[in-house]
C-alpha cells in the first residue's frame, strides 16, 4: 500500500474527532473518502498530513512511519495536498505560485499548464484576482508541481460552477489515467463515484464502510450518506 492509515484518533483539544479511522491507497488507485458534515474527512485529512497530528494509530507512507513528521517534510515525502478552501498566496502571480512550489520531477510547468489551459492564459495575474475554479486549479497545480506520490483533495469541486466542476474532474480523470495515486472527498456523488476505484465512509469519526463504488448500494448511500 502507498497509504496505510491505521486506526489513527485525532482531537481538537479536549474533544476527540476521530475515534478509529483505517484507510488505505494503493500505487495508482483512487480512493473516495466520504461522510456526511462533520463526520471526519477534514479531520482525518489533517491527520494524515500531520497538520492535527494524530494521538493514537499510524500513518504510513511507502511503508515509513510519518509520526513527528513536521508537514512540511510529509509533503517532501510525497503527499500532496489541496486543501479545502484551495489555499495560495493571493498576492503571487500564478507563475509564482506554481514555481514555489516546485520540486523536482515529470510535472514541470509545460504539464501543469497543457492540463489546465485556463492557467497559462493567466500566468501574470495575482491568484487573488482568480475565479474560485481557476484558484481550485492553481491550488492542483501546486500540489503538482511538488511531484507528490499521492494527491489529496479536500472538496475538490466544492462551490464551484458545473462547467467548472467538470474541468476539475477531466483534470483528475487525467491524473488518474497517468497512474496518480489519490484520496479525493467531494459531496457530489453522481461526479465522484465514476472516478474512484474504491470508496470508505466515515462515520462519527469512524471507518463504517470501504468498497468498491458498485457495491456501494441506495441503501447505504441512505444510511450513510443522506441527509
Ligand atoms: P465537512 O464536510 O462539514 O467539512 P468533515 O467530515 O470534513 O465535515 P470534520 O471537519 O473533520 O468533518 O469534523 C469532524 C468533527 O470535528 C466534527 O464534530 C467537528 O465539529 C469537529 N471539528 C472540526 N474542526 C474543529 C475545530 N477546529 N475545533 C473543534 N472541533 C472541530
Amino acid at each position: 500500500m502507498l497509504l496505510d492509515v491505521s486506526k489513527i484518533e485525532a482531537f481538537y483539544g479536549a474533544s476527540q474527532a476521530l475515534f478509529g479511522v483505517d484507510l488505505s491507497v494503493a500505487e495508482g488507485e483512487v480512493v473516495a473518502l466520504m461522510g456526511r458534515n462533520g463526520m471526519g474527512k477534514t479531520t482525518t485529512i489533517r491527520a494524515i498530513c500531520n497538520l492535527n497530528p494524530p494521538r493514537a494509530g499510524a500513518v504510513r507512507l511507502g511503508g515509513e512511519d510519518l509520526k513527528g513528521r513536521r508537514p512540511h517534510h510529509v509533503a517532501k515525502l510525497g503527499i500532496g495536498l489541496v486543501p479545502e478552501g484551495r489555499r495560495c498566496f493571493p498576492n503571487l502571480t500564478v507563475y509564482e505560485n506554481l514555481v514555489a512550489a516546485a520540486r523536482p520531477g515529470q510535472w514541470t510547468l509545460d504539464r501543469v499548464n497543457e492540463l489546465f489551459p485556463r492557467l497559462k492564459e493567466r500566468q501574470t495575474q495575482m491568484a487573488r484576482s482568480l475565479s474560485g475554479g481557476e484558484q481550485q486549479m492553481l491550488a492542483i497545480g501546486r500540489a503538482l508541481m511538488t511531484n507528490p506520490r499521492l494527491l489529496i483533495l479536500d472538496e475538490a469541486t466544492e462551490g464551484l460552477a458545473p462547467v467548472i466542476r467538470q474541468d476539475i474532474w477531466k483534470a483528475i480523470r487525467r491524473l488518474k489515467a497517468d497512474g496518480l495515486s489519490i484520496l479525493v472527498v467531494d459531496k457530489t456523488l453522481s461526479e465522484l463515484l465514476p472516478v474512484a476505484d474504491r470508496g470508505i465512509i466515515l462515520e462519527n469519526g469512524r471507518s463504517a464502510w470501504s468498497g468498491k463504488p458498485a457495491d456501494l448500494t441506495m441503501e447505504l448511500q441512505d444510511r450513510y450518506l443522506g441527509v
